[in-house]
C-alpha cells in the first residue's frame, strides 16, 4: 500500500480578506502536520497546472468567463457574501485541479493505492452555474467526470464528510445515476440543502446530523446509512470531499468530532474501496478552519490512508 500526497506550490496566491476563515495558513498547517517521520513513506508530488477548461465538464459554458470577469487586476474581488477571488486565484484553482488529476492518474494506473490532495480553495459548494461558499470551481465533480471520460469509469462515488452539505456536488449529479453522492453534515447549517429527502434519482444520500451530536451519531449514520448505500452502489472509484470542519475545535460548526473520528470514517471508506474498487480512493481537502483541528484531522485521515 502506498499513498500519494499532492501539495500545491502556489496555494498562497489565492487571497481572501484579513480574518476570512479560508486562508493560506490552512495549507501551511496541513503541510506541517504531514512533515513528520510518521509520514516518511508518503509519495510526495507538487501539483502541476491542470486544464481549467475541464471545469466545463460540470459547470455551464460561461462559468469560467464569468470567473475571469470577476477577477480584479489587483487586490481582492468579492463574488458573494463570503466568496472572494484575487488576481492569482485562477492559477491556484488550476494547480488544485492539476493536482487532483495527477492523483487520479496515479491511483487509476496503480502507482499509488490512494491519494490525498492538500489543495485550496474548497470546491463542493460550487454549483453548475454559481461559485459560492468559498468555492470557485467544483474540483471533486470535475474529477468524477474526468474519471468517466478519460478512464471509462462507469460508476464513481463521492463521499463528503465536510461539516457543510456539498450543495454544488449534489446540484451537478442529482440527475445522473452513474455518480453516487453521500454527505454527512450538520443540520441545520449553511447552505441549507442536504435534507435526507433530497435523493436525486436514488444516487444521493444525505444524512443530517444535529449540532453537538458528536462522533457517535456520525458513526451510526455511516454504519447504518452511508456505508451500506455506498457498498450497494459498487463504485469503480471513491472520491472523498475531505473537510475537517466537523472537528470540535472548528469555529464554523458544532458537530464535535475528535481527531480519531476522521481516522475511523477514513478506515470504513477504505474497507468499501477494498471490497469494491481495488482500494482506489482519491481524497481532496475541502473545509476545516481551526488550524489545530485541521492538522489533527488530516493527520488521522492520511495516516489511515497510508497504514490502513
Ligand atoms: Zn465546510
Amino acid at each position: 500500500m502506498t499513498t500519494l500526497l499532492v501539495s500545491q506550490p502556489n496555494f498562497a496566491d489565492h487571497q481572501t480578506p484579513q480574518g476570512h476563515p479560508e486562508r493560506a495558513d490552512r495549507i501551511r498547517a496541513v503541510n506541517e502536520a504531514l512533515a513528520g517521520p510518521d509520514f516518511a513513506r508518503l509519495i510526495r508530488r507538487d501539483a502541476p497546472y491542470g486544464d481549467v477548461m475541464l471545469a466545463e465538464l460540470v459547470h455551464d459554458a460561461h462559468y469560467l468567463a464569468r470567473l475571469r470577469d470577476a477577477r480584479p487586476a489587483e487586490g481582492i474581488g468579492q463574488i458573494d457574501a463570503d466568496t472572494y477571488i484575487s488576481d492569482g486565484s485562477l492559477d491556484v484553482v488550476a494547480t488544485g485541479l492539476g493536482g487532483a488529476l495527477m492523483a487520479l492518474d496515479a491511483v487509476v494506473m496503480g502507482e499509488a493505492s490512494n491519494a490525498f490532495c492538500a489543495i485550496r480553495p474548497p470546491g463542493h459548494h460550487a454549483e453548475i452555474a454559481t461559485p459560492m461558499g468559498f468555492c470557485l470551481i467544483n474540483t471533486v465533480a470535475v474529477l468524477a467526470r474526468e474519471a468517466q471520460r478519460k478512464y471509462g469509469a462507469d460508476r464513481v462515488a463521492i463521499v463528503d464528510f465536510d461539516v457543510h452539505h456539498g450543495n454544488g456536488t449534489q446540484d451537478i449529479f442529482k440527475d445522473d445515476a452513474s455518480v453516487f453522492y453521500a454527505s454527512s453534515h450538520q443540520w441545520p447549517l449553511y447552505p441549507g440543502t442536504g435534507h435526507p429527502s433530497e435523493a436525486g434519482v436514488g444516487n444521493i444520500v444525505n444524512t443530517a446530523l444535529p449540532a453537538h451530536s458528536g462522533g457517535e451519531a456520525m458513526r451510526a449514520a455511516y454504519t447504518e446509512i452511508i456505508l451500506p448505500a455506498l457498498d450497494k452502489f459498487a463504485p469503480d472509484l471513491i472520491l472523498i470531499s475531505a473537510g475537517f470542519d466537523a472537528h470540535h475545535r472548528d469555529p464554523l460548526a458544532q458537530l464535535e468530532w475528535t481527531d480519531s473520528d476522521f481516522g475511523w470514517v477514513t478506515g470504513k471508506l477504505m474497507e468499501v474501496a477494498g471490497r469494491r474498487c481495488g482500494n482506489r480512493i482519491v481524497s481532496l481537502l475541502e473545509g476545516g478552519y481551526d488550524l489545530r483541528g485541521l492538522a489533527g484531522g488530516v493527520r488521522q485521515h492520511v495516516a489511515t490512508l497510508l497504514n490502513g
